[in-house]
């Protein structure tokens, strides 16, 4: 059996099979620590800054412990790299191959169902059928169903959504293609696999047991290891939560309508399945301008009265499928779903005090949630239910070395934490730049006295910034002043494009200008010289103005707490590590964070934010800044600086 050290040292197995590896001390800690806890079945929580290589240090140990684990991480990208590269060069490493399987979301696989029923939809024309004729012949083919196989399928074309299936619409075992599905298929790999990658959408799904169809998705894992853990919480919110959209019943309408026409009763349901779609419709009407997210208590009362028919419309298209659902499977679950979606509405009108009931609008429809304002003691039972270890690992779990924010809201007890910091040299590579005589953040001209500051760091340093904005509003104003100046390189603005492409498209260019806000903050990885400032205007507190945020915030005050100290600055903190994290992401990054907010120096809670960024150099004259700025990269012209309007 090998042993960490036999991996992880300078001459070791690791610095072996992996080409460029270097020898992290962090990260050898981190792999003791994670070997630790699984001997010793306690669960840890762990903060590895950026560039420990947290991936290896958790993967090494669980390899070697030969426990059976599921490792669920926050993006496809990081599944795929750890599936296609990281597993198998680690088996190499350890001299046995890994039994690894990676199980994506239903919505990545085939469903042969409703491949059919798009099949028999003989009015969509001929080239959709050709298509599905094709998709049908790769899929015959030796396939494992994935369509990413498909490399003419594009990751947003709307015909995934007719030839997948959801936890809704899946007919389980009653589906006359059961023993041909690709996503039970890919589910049977997972459970006899050593090693299972998922994302954290699946993990709680198994947890919650809301994958109805297949029963238990990753039984018996010994260890559960949460990569970039700190989105857990979040998404445990949603998962206990209860919701009924517009959309949903648009879909259901849809289907109930495709398995009707299969069965030859189009004609009877199509005007309850109209009805439906017609009251959703009235419902996002009724809403007027609104869009975002408010509080049911503060909706028009015709949107409240809009939204209560959408039960009446389920019952009665329910109990037509009542006496339909015999003729087959698809009809029977479209039954059940009229069932589900009424039981939901009755929840949701029911209000438990223990969550907020709100809706979110979106200029084409709406949904109405349930939401727990506390996921910690639910999460924590059902961890405790699942069994094993559990490691939760990402860059940004603490403050200071403080977990409780996070730990409370996964509500494990008393695991073992630790921090560790990023092994960058941060001294020497990055500058932390404090602009002074900004107004503050609340005064109406702030993005414009924010951008006339910064440009001309901007320009300094040749383009290569990130613009992180803590608000819509705020970007939109950036980008309507810098449409009005000469621009170093490209800029590139949220919402016009894809987040992947917009990151190509600022790698390629190494002089863009990236406006970003809520997605750029977190998840982004650009390394070397193409990001070289990361600029951002305020310290991101939530919104008080979110229902979510504000109904935390009156839950805490009433139960005799301290609303700012225990959730709005931590949360805060947090998030200002995850932007900040955005620069240096390699040990030869080198880059200047600036951060506008005055409130910095002149609350006393600054101190909380500045201690808790890596230990970058702090500048606070702008000369100096200025000339940091040019020195970014050397090889660039200067230019003139323009003033921003
Ligand atoms: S079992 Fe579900 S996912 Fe599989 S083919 Fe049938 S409906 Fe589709």
């Amino acid at each position: 059996m090998r042993d960490l050290a036999e991996m992880f040292r300078p001459d070791g197995l690791l610095a072996e099979h992996l080409p460029g590896f270097t020898h992290r001390h962090a990260q050898e800690e981190m792999a003791q620590l994670v070997w630790d806890a699984l001997g010793a079945r306690r669960h840890l929580a762990i903060e590895a800054g950026t560039g420990i290589g947290k991936t290896f240090a958790y993967l090494v140990p669980v390899l070697l412990s030969g426990k059976r684990a599921v490792i669920s991480t926050g993006t496809r990208t990081l599944q795929d790299q750890l599936y296609d590269r990281d597993l198998p060069m680690l088996g190499a490493a350890i001299g046995r191959p890994v039994d690894v399987a990676l199980l994506k979301g239903r919505n990545n696989y085939l469903c042969w169902h409703r491949l059919d029923l798009a099949q028999q939809e003989r009015t969509r024309g001929d080239s959709f059928q050709a298509k599905l004729a094709d998709i049908a012949a790769w899929a015959r083919s030796d396939s494992s169903g994935d369509l990413t196989e498909l490399a003419d399928l594009a990751e947003d074309d709307a015909l995934r959504s007719t030839i997948t299936s959801t936890a809704d619409n899946c007919l389980g075992t009653q589906c006359a293609f059961f023993d041909d599905c690709f996503v039970l298929e890919a589910r049977r790999r997972a459970q006899s696999a050593d090693v299972v990658i998922v994302n954290h959408h699946l993990l709680l799904a198994d947890l919650v047991l809301k994958d109805a169809g297949f029963g238990e998705l990753l039984p018996g894992a010994d260890a559960v290891i949460v990569d970039e853990a700190h989105q857990l919480p979040e998404i445990a919110q949603q998962f206990f939560g209860v919701s009924v959209g517009s959309r949903e019943l648009q879909r259901l309408a849809r289907d109930v309508l495709a398995e009707a026409r299969a069965a030859g009763l189009a004609q009877e349901l199509e005007p309850l399945t109209d009805a439906l779609v017609k009251t959703t419709a009235d419902s996002r009407l009724a809403a007027g301008e609104h869009t975002g997210r408010l509080p049911w208590s503060d909706c028009p009362a015709e949107l409240r009265q809009a939204v209560l028919a959408w039960q009446e419309r389920l019952q009665a298209l329910g109990s037509r499928l009542e006496a339909a659902r015999k003729i087959g499977p698809g009809l029977q679950r479209c039954w059940e779903r009229c069932q589900d979606g009424a039981n939901r509405l009755r929840t949701l009108q029911e209000g438990d005090p223990r969550g907020l009931r709100w809706v979110e609008l979106s200029p084409r429809g709406l949904a109405v949630h349930w939401t727990p304002l506390d996921t910690g003691l639910e999460l924590g039972q059902r961890i405790e239910a699942h069994g094993g270890t559990w490691i939760f690992a990402s860059a940004t779990l603490a403050v200071g070395d403080d977990f409780s924010l996070f730990l409370d809201r996964v509500g494990v007890p008393e695991p073992l934490t630790q921090v560790l910091p990023s092994p960058f040299n941060y001294a020497e590579n990055s500058r932390l730049y404090l602009p002074q005589g900004l107004p503050q953040p609340n005064e109406s001209d702030y993005v414009a006295r924010v951008l006339s500051t910064v440009w001309p760091l901007v320009e300094a340093s040749g383009g290569g910034a990130f613009l992180l904005f803590t608000s819509y509003r705020a970007l939109h104003e950036a980008q309507r002043l810098l449409n009005a100046v000469p621009l170093p390189g490209p800029l590139l603005v949220q919402g016009e494009g894809p987040r992947t492409e917009l990151l190509q498209r600022f790698r390629a260019a190494g002089d863009a200008v990236l406006l970003g806000t809520s997605s750029f903050w977190q998840g982004v990885d650009v390394r070397g010289s193409a990001l070289r400032m990361v600029i951002i205007d305020k310290l991101p507190f939530a919104s008080p103005g979110d229902p979510l945020i504000r109904a935390r915030i009156e839950r805490i005050r009433s139960e005799g707490g301290d609303p700012f100290n225990q959730f709005q600055l931590p949360q805060a903190v947090l998030a200002l590590k995850q932007g900040v994290g955005r620069l240096i992401r390699d040990f030869d990054d080198r880059g200047m964070v600036v951060l506008c907010d005055p409130r910095l120096r002149t609350r006393s809670y600054g101190r909380v934010f500045l201690g808790a960024l890596p230990p970058m150099p702090l500048v606070e004259d702008a000369e100096e800044a200025l000339a940091f700025a040019a020195g970014l990269l050397p090889q660039f012209e200067s230019q003139d600086v323009a003033s921003v309007p």
